[in-house]
């Protein structure tokens, strides 16, 4: 146990966490173009804030929270998604105040007591944005242009964003019943969990992932067929804005997700490669009516959460190298102590001036020192022994023609940014 971490999570090693850092770079730079503002927030929260958002009959809920109560016997729930949290703190801190859209993101793990398997984990990692008080269907083509544009600036191809409209609080308890009516005809071929949500939540049925579910599914009235018109038109915008900035998409008519709070837009961005069942990179969609579901005015919202780890590995399966830089650029070598002294103050000197710089610390010798050099693939190396330290100066090696130049201490700093520049 003490050297086992716990199922479902990951330790992301040096190597692994540039590359974290680059993607979540990348997301802060397209979020600043977008005017999304981060917002950063508890990782455990009331359950109750879980239970009025996600809904009862979600997976999330029924089965999967990381549940506890405190010392104080309050019942807390580590976040397993971003929206609920983003929603309780809307209102908590006034933002429906600020003039409107509000326009958030937030970046962290989340926790869910999920049966792991490769691209599914208990402690994961979400880039998400929401955003508060909109209603145009401009702004749902806003939100998954924001993800597309994140995959293409990162250089993912064969991603297709799969959309639906998943209905509102106008003809969704029509199209609950209708799908009723019509699942009942099937119950026998539908999977025990299908069987289960038949009464409670039909719609669910739609996205199941079973073949014998699948089959039955595509004689099932769609939630496009079962839109209001208010739900219609909005999703015929929606597509329009889209086609104006020629953002590909497929119309997928099971597409519900698997959080009950989504109304009218629901879309995921998947890989097409990938032959496994978690081949979503993305989801999201509109969630109006949580806000008031939360106490708060009628305030419409619309989001989305992109997996980290999911994207990782969608990089390295389609071979694409993120431009990290590995490699410190100067390598100092001392020989003797009294070398060690000044090569720690030249290296604190050049880092000071930005140049990633690596030194020895464990006294080892000029051969085993040049050989660290070239596993750095530094691009130069500065050796500064006893008869340097005495002349004043030291040796500087390109490492790339094996030149060597001697070199003033007191111009070590200056020659090695001329040289690297
Ligand atoms: P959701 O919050 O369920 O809408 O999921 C949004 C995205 O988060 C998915 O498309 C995945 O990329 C990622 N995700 C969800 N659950 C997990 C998990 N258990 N492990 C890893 N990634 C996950």
């Amino acid at each position: 146990m003490l050297t086992t971490r716990p199922t479902g999570t990951n330790d992301f090693l040096p190597g692994e966490s540039e590359k974290w850092q680059y993607i979540e770079q990348l997301c802060r730079q397209v979020c600043a173009e977008y005017g999304y503002k981060e917002i950063r927030l508890p990782i455990f929260e009331h359950t109750e804030v879980y239970l009025r958002s996600v809904g009862e009959t979600s997976d999330i809920v029924e089965k999967e929270m990381y549940s506890f109560e405190d010392k104080g016997f309050r019942h807390m729930t580590l976040r397993p998604e971003g929206t609920a949290g983003t929603v309780r703190a809307f209102l908590e801190n006034k933002l429906y105040a600020d003039p409107q859209p509000t326009k958030l993101y937030y970046m962290g793990p989340m926790f869910r007591y999920d049966k792991p398997q490769a691209g599914r984990y208990r402690q994961f990692n979400q880039f998400g944005i929401e955003v508060f008080g909109a209603d145009h269907a401009g702004i749902d083509a806003e939100v998954i242009t924001l993800a597309v544009e994140i995959f293409r600036r990162l250089g993912l191809t064969g991603l297709s964003v799969k959309i639906n409209t998943v209905g509102c609080a106008d003809c969704r308890p029509k199209h609950m019943e209708e799908l009723k009516t019509y699942f009942r005809q099937y119950e026998d071929k539908l999977c025990d969990t299908c069987r289960d949500r038949l009464e409670r939540n039909p719609l669910r049925i739609l996205d199941c992932k079973e073949d014998g579910c699948k089959e039955v599914c595509k004689g099932a009235p769609t939630t496009i067929e079962a839109a209001c018109d208010n739900c219609s038109t909005h999703f015929n915008k929606l597509l329009e804005y889209l086609d104006a900035v020629g953002i590909s998409y497929e119309i997928d008519t099971n597409l519900v997700r698997g959080l009950d709070y989504y109304v009218r837009t629901a879309f995921e961005v998947v890989i097409n490669s990938v032959g496994s069942a978690q081949n979503a990179l993305c989801g999201g969609g509109r969630y109006n009516g949580m806000v008031e579901q939360f106490g708060g005015d009628d305030m419409p919202g619309i989001g989305y959460a992109m997996g980290m780890e999911r994207l990782l590995l969608t990089l390295k399966e389609q071979g694409i190298e993120l431009p990290v830089s590995k490699h410190p650029e100067v390598y100092i070598a001392p020989l003797g102590e009294a070398a060690q002294k000044e090569a720690f103050v030249l290296t604190q000197a050049l880092r000071g001036k930005g140049i990633y710089t690596e030194k020895d610390y464990l006294g080892k010798s000029l051969k085993a020192q040049m050989k660290a050099a070239d596993r750095f693939q530094v691009a130069y190396t500065v050796i500064i022994g006893d008869s340097e330290l005495e002349k004043g100066i030291a040796v500087v090696r390109e490492m790339a023609t094996g030149e060597q130049h001697e070199v003033a201490l007191s111009q070590l700093v200056e020659d090695l940014e001329g040289r690297l520049k």
